[in-house]
């Protein structure tokens, strides 16, 4: 109902009332002014209660009014002369309308690992790489925001006019906010990686969730816009990991081309590593937090530019996941690309929700060192 609408049939009650009221004030004999007086007086009380009931209700309406404008729902209300009388609030988006509607959860979502997998990766909610037919290349950080190196990244970003994406620990964007606005008002990606970094491989599906969901609360809080996208710390997943992460909407991104350089193995090995490893819809992780990373840092400008010169451009996950073909299974399958298939131990079917895929290590990759080493390590 709308004020316009509110008010017709407030004016009408008021009509009937005083004919209905003075239907009975006519016939009154006119030696009887005390009753007369006494009922134009009940006339004038009842009026001014009418009037104020219904000043009251247009009041009430306008504010609701006021408030649906500032979500963009309903417009035009302004132009009624009662609503004009009101305080004019400042036209604000309130953050909640930049946060995208968070995907649905897959379902039904099977129960194994195996049968996760495919599922997932048939919606690309599931990403070792990206699309192996174009030329794009996602750097990631992982384990920041960092109070030294992080804004180091985003300098190196800057001058090179190129955006990333930043798995970030719940708690260090709990403790330095500002680097993650800095990073979300660049324009890179800022997912989820986390609350303090445990192997949830070991965890419980509450505590998993809770993991998840913390980090996302806080990382909403802090840039307004709730990740879409999940690392799990070392690339340790199992059942358990990957359902909780399909309830919450997110996907999950490994990675295919990493240097281990959170073992300070020098700028030159770092930076010949990851060329070494890079390839279209390669996912690069590094690392902007968890201890010294200033090699890091400085492998960075050569990596950016040697892959720019060989015509690769740098993209965030964001981008990546866009690019991917529709239904991934058909249009890859006669690709040459590392086969999707983690290292497990033991069988998921005997004790599926405990044993954790230590990743990303897809088996018969071109595009890996042959160490198959289980990447663990302490920080953050
Ligand atoms: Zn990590």
């Amino acid at each position: 109902m709308s004020i316009q609408d509110i008010s017709t049939q407030d004016t009408g009650i008021q009509h009937l009332a005083i004919q209905d009221i003075g239907t009975h004030v006519l016939p009154v004999q006119r030696s009887r002014s005390k009753t007369k007086t006494n009922r134009l007086t009940l006339v004038i009380v009842l009026l001014a209660i009418l009037g104020f009931l219904g000043s009251l209700m247009l009041t009430v309406a306008a504010t609701w009014v006021d408030n649906k404008t500032d979500t963009g729902s309903i417009t035009g209300f302004r132009t009624l002369s009662h609503a004009k009388t009101l305080p004019t609030p400042p036209v604000t988006i309130r953050s909640s309308l930049k946060v995208p509607s968070t995907p649905s959860p897959i379902t039904p979502f099977p129960p194994y690992l195996w049968q996760e997998l495919a599922v997932l990766q048939s919606q690309n909610r599931f990403l070792f790489y990206g699309n192996s037919r174009l030329p794009e290349v996602a750097l990631t950080f992982d384990d920041g925001p960092n109070p030294y190196y992080t804004s180091q990244v985003l300098a190196v970003l800057q001058h090179y006019r190129i955006k990333a994406t930043f798995f970030c620990v719940g708690r260090q964007v709990a403790e330095y906010p500002d680097l993650v606005k800095q990073e979300y008002a660049a324009g890179n990606v800022v997912g989820n990686h986390s609350w303090s970094h445990p192997n949830m491989g070991l965890l419980s599906s509450s505590d998993i969730s809770t993991q998840i969901n913390l980090t996302s609360d806080v990382i909403q809080k802090t840039i307004g816009v709730r990740p879409t996208f999940f690392r799990p710390p070392y690339g340790v997943f199992n059942s358990s990991v990957l359902t909780q992460a399909n309830l919450l909407g997110l996907t999950t991104v490994i990675w295919n081309d990493e240097a281990r350089d959170w073992l300070r193995p020098g700028i030159d090995v770092i930076t010949s590593r990851i060329l070494g490893l890079a390839g279209n819809g390669a996912v690069v992780l590094l690392h902007d937090g968890g201890g010294d990373r200033s090699q890091t840092v400085a492998a960075l400008p050569t990596i950016i530019t040697t892959l720019q010169s060989q015509g690769y451009k740098f993209v965030t996950l964001q981008q990546m996941v866009n690019d991917l073909p529709k239904n991934p299974a058909a249009n890859e399958a006669s690709v040459s690309v590392p086969t999707l298939t983690p290292v497990l131990y033991p069988t998921p079917t005997v004790t599926p929700t405990s044993t954790p895929v230590i990743s990303p290590t897809p088996t018969g990759s071109p595009m890996l060192t042959p160490t198959g080493t289980p990447r663990r390590y302490t920080s953050p």
